[in-house]
Parts: C-alpha cells; sequence; structure tokens
C-alpha cells in the first residue's frame, strides 16, 4: 500500500496477535515448515549435531553438548530435497514478463475503474486473471480450484462510493489427510494508481506495483499445481490494496470467522525495481520484512509468557521468516535475503497487515532500491523525467528470482510436518541441563524432531541436534543462555519452522493458614 496504513492498523486495538494467541504460542508457533537448513556437520563422530551455516566458533554449549551419547539421525534432514528443486526449475521468466506487460496493458486497474469493458480497467483484468488461471487448473488435472472472492465496501476515505473489492483466489488443496487443513498464502495486488488513488481514469499500468506481485502468484500457481504438497497453498490476487487493504482484509476476516489454520501468509509487493532513482543497480538482495512483538497496548497471555523468558524475536511471524529465509539459501542461493525485522518500510503497509491484524504470520517482500518516479504516478514527463509505474522500469528476470524464493519457501513449507505443538521448557526447579518437551505430531510420514538453539544476541539458529522420534529431550545445555527452537521434519528430510517452548513453571506451593 502506499500511502498511509489504513485506519485501525495504528492503534492500540486490543491484540488479536495471533490465532497462536488462542491456541497458546507453542502450538501457534507453528507458522512454516522449513527448508531442511545448510549446515556444516558436527566436528565430532559422536552425537549428529549440526552446526548451522554462520556459526564460525562452536559455543561451550555446543561442545558440552559433544559428550552426549548420539541420537538417530534424521533421515536426510539436511538435504536438499529434489522435489524441492524440481518445483523451483520450472518458474517461467517468459511467462512473468508476459503477465506483467498484460496486466499494464489494461491501462488501469484501478479498483474505482471500469468493471465492464473487456479492454480497460479493473474489471477486464480480473477476469483475465481468473481465465489464465483456470488454463493452469486444466494442466493440473482440475486439482487447482479457481474463484472470484467478493467483498462489498459502502464507503471509506478513498471508497467514495459503493465498490465490490474482488479477489481471485486459486486453492491447490493438500494431499495428507493430517495436513490438509494447514494452509499457506501467497499474495500480490492486482489493483493500481495513479497519482490520485481514487481516480479510476487515468493510465495507471502498475507493472511493478503490484503486477510483479500478481505475477508471482499467478506463476506460482501454475507452477506448483503440476506438482503434489502435504499442505493447501492458496494464491492470492487480490484488489483495494491501494484503497485501503480491502480485499486482503476481506480474505483474512473471513478465513478467521472460518477458523482456518493459515500457518504462513506471505505478501510480494513492488518486487520488481532494481535501479534506484539515482541509477544504483542491486540485483542480488531482497528484502523480507517480519514483525515483532506488535505494537498493541494488550497482549495475549501466552506472548508475555515469551516476553518473560526472552522470546520477543521467537513469535510464530519471525519463526516463518527463519524458514522462508532458509529456503532461499538451499534452493536460490543466488539471491540474498534481507530479513528486516520491521512490520514493513516507514510510511508504507501491505496485505500482510490484516492476516496479522487476525492472528496469522505473515511476511512481505519487496525489491530491494526503490524509485519513487515509478510508484503512484501519473504517466507523464517532466524536466525530461519518465514519471509512472511502466513495463520498460521492470527487471523481469529478478521477479523470476523472486517467484523462485516464493516457489522454494512454499514448497518447503507444504511439504514438511507442522510445528510441534504444546512445546514446553520444563523450569521446575534450578538446574543447568535443559529439558524440552512437545505433543507428537499427527503426520504418518512424521520422522522425528530436531532441537535447534542459538545465542540469545543471534538472529537465526546457529547449533541444531536431531533427537529422533521422542516427545521429550534432556540437553546439557542451559537455557539460560540460549533461545531454543523445536522443529519436526519427515522421512524425506523436510523440516518445518521452529516452535518456542514456552515455560513449565512449579505451581505455587499450597497456601498454609
Ligand atoms: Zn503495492
Amino acid at each position: 500500500m502506499d500511502g498511509p496504513a489504513p485506519r485501525g492498523f495504528r492503534t492500540g486495538r486490543r491484540a488479536r496477535l495471533s490465532a497462536p494467541a488462542k491456541r497458546g504460542v507453542a502450538a501457534a508457533a507453528a507458522p512454516v515448515g522449513n527448508a531442511p537448513q545448510a549446515g556444516i556437520e558436527g566436528w565430532t563422530a559422536g552425537p549428529r549435531i549440526t552446526i548451522l551455516r554462520g556459526m564460525k566458533i562452536p559455543s561451550l554449549a555446543a561442545l558440552a553438548l559433544a559428550a552426549v551419547p548420539a541420537f538417530a539421525p534424521a533421515a536426510g534432514a539436511d538435504r536438499p530435497n529434489p522435489a524441492i528443486a524440481a518445483v523451483v526449475s520450472e518458474i517461467q521468466p517468459a511467462r512473468i514478463e508476459a503477465t506483467i506487460r498484460r496486466l499494464a496493458a489494461f491501462g488501469t486497474r484501478n479498483s474505482l475503474s471500469d468493471t465492464v469493458s473487456d479492454t480497460r480497467g479493473i474489471g477486464a483484468a480480473r477476469r483475465w486473471i481468473k481465465s489464465r488461471l483456470e488454463d493452469c487448473a486444466r494442466d493440473s488435472g482440475g486439482r487447482l480450484q479457481v474463484a472470484f472472492d467478493e467483498h462489498h465496501v459502502e464507503s471509506g476515505s478513498r471508497v467514495p462510493r459503493p465498490t465490490d473489492f474482488v479477489n481471485v483466489v486459486a486453492t491447490l488443496p493438500g494431499e495428507q489427510a493430517e495436513s490438509r487443513d494447514r494452509i499457506y498464502v501467497i499474495s500480490g495486488h492486482y489493483d493500481s494508481m495513479p497519482t490520485d488513488p481514487t481516480d479510476g481514469t487515468s493510465d495507471a499500468p502498475g507493472a511493478n506495483d503490484d503486477a510483479s506481485g500478481t505475477a508471482v502468484s499467478m506463476e506460482l500457481a501454475c507452477a506448483m499445481s503440476r506438482h503434489r504438497f502435504d499442505a493447501t497453498l492458496v494464491f492470492l490476487t487480490v484488489a483495494g490494496e491501494e484503497q485501503g487493504l480491502y480485499g486482503s482484509t476481506g480474505f483474512a476476516k473471513a478465513a478467521r470467522a472460518k477458523g482456518l489454520d493459515i500457518e504462513g501468509m506471505i505478501t510480494n509487493d513492488i518486487v520488481g525495481n532494481t535501479r534506484s532513482a539515482e541509477g544504483a543497480v542491486d540485483q542480488g538482495r531482497l528484502r523480507l520484512f517480519a514483525q515483532g512483538v506488535p505494537a498493541v497496548k494488550e497482549l495475549p497471555d501466552d506472548v508475555l509468557a515469551m516476553l518473560r523468558t526472552g522470546g520477543e524475536n521467537d513469535l510464530p511471524t519471525r519463526q516463518l521468516a527463519r524458514a522462508i529465509a532458509a529456503a532461499a539459501r538451499t534452493y536460490v542461493p543466488g539471491l540474498r535475503i534481507q530479513t528486516v525485522w520491521r512490520r514493513d518500510r516507514y510510511l508504507r503497509g501491505g496485505d500482510h497487515f490484516p492476516f496479522q491484524q487476525e492472528g496469522y504470520p505473515a511476511v512481505r517482500f519487496t525489491e530491494p532500491v526503490e524509485n519513487w518516479n515509478h510508484q503512484h504516478q501519473n504517466v507523464r514527463v517532466e524536466n525530461g523525467i519518465q514519471y509512472g509505474d511502466l513495463p520498460g522500469f521492470v527487471d523481469f528476470g529478478y521477479v523470476a528470482q523472486v517467484a523462485r524464493v516464493n516457489a522454494a519457501a512454499l514448497a518447503s513449507l507444504a511439504l514438511a510436518p507442522a510445528a510441534p505443538r504444546e512445546a514446553k521448557i520444563e523450569a521446575l526447579k534450578l538446574e543447568s541441563d535443559t529439558t524440552l518437551s512437545w505433543a507428537a505430531n499427527r503426520e504418518p510420514d512424521l520422522a522425528g524432531y530436531r532441537v535447534v538453539w542459538r545465542d540469545t544476541t543471534a538472529p537465526d539458529w546457529q547449533h541444531a541436534r536431531d533427537v529422533g522420534n521422542v516427545t521429550r529431550v534432556t540437553l546439557p545445555v542451559s537455557k539460560d543462555d540460549v533461545v531454543f527452537g523445536i522443529q519436526a521434519y519427515d522421512r524425506d528430510g523436510n523440516v518445518s519452522p521452529a516452535v518456542y517452548p514456552l515455560p513449565l513453571l512449579p505451581r505455587r506451593p499450597p497456601v498454609v493458614k
């Protein structure tokens, strides 16, 4: 979104921080599956300890662990999965470019523009998106399901008259009964705006904002629906983003009302420019915005329990971001993910906001450098400068790389088991070991669990230990000094995102009168 965040997103509304919040952060913290983490085998022959990438010097905690008896190693939990590499290899740069050029050719896709014409306006654009996705649905053997999703709004600051905001939703149901209700959503907004967001007639090609993200969603729908995943994938293209996130808000609210278990949402918004206004080019980096503790006046009890033990960087959205970055490192090493621990850029917002508002883990991808001459500008030349969001300013090869990152992340998440539920760290007495426990996963292909940890000041996991198919383990590492996470993995080595273990505290002694 461009422009101020919509009402309600800045105020201290009561934290519906999370479904996680309601189910217990442990459960909720199960955001997303994680690509197998590339790492270096432990330096001892005994226990299987993996020092994760970026870790240079073994910590005392890891060295202590080397003395522990070995557990069964995960079956390939550190190997890239050929099935995920195959999905990534099917991204078609030419199809992405054609999609962006076709969307820009509708002249304007402003949410207040013509809905009747077959050649110009948002109505023609959404009918074209739907028909393209239906073509891909046929290629999927009918497994991909495509539908419009309408949300009526009477009025608003950028909605001068009653308007129907119509999303296009393509759903690929999961193939595993125990995982099908777990959903991952990828979204881009297909509406656009010229200088004035309520101007439905001027040209607003919106090639970068956000035909680029729309093309990523559509490309993934077509490429991924030729494959099978355990969990359900939703490829969303939404309207009304520039009017105040209406399409995504309608979808997210309906999902919450239906009790849908969305374990991760990614919006791709403005993912096609690699040249700054000053001419600097950066094609090697992609920004991933991941919120920490939400800025609300009241936090749910389980989030407070996390904060009391230093878990402020381990809420579900941050775990989702770690899992996405791990998948990108493994499968798209040419594009560096720059995780930004912030909800969005200054003065900006996006379609991940309503999902966060409804308690779902949600993140945003955005290009490395922005050029504001080509965002939210009437198409014109002024003082020799071309303004407007035209296809000529989009780096199509870069958008294809962004699509590959999204494909790797979604495939990793949707093939992996859910993150473990009811994760606990025992704090029943003073001790130097750490005992962790969790509820058993239900997936039939589950192979075991992995404990990961890091220094409290480190951004990502530094150590990993596969502990086999158990639901309780004691490690000779002091919980006072590190942050733990627990992951689940399956027989193919697909690893879930981590979940933060909540403290299991001693019961208060009975009051004696
Ligand atoms: Zn946008």
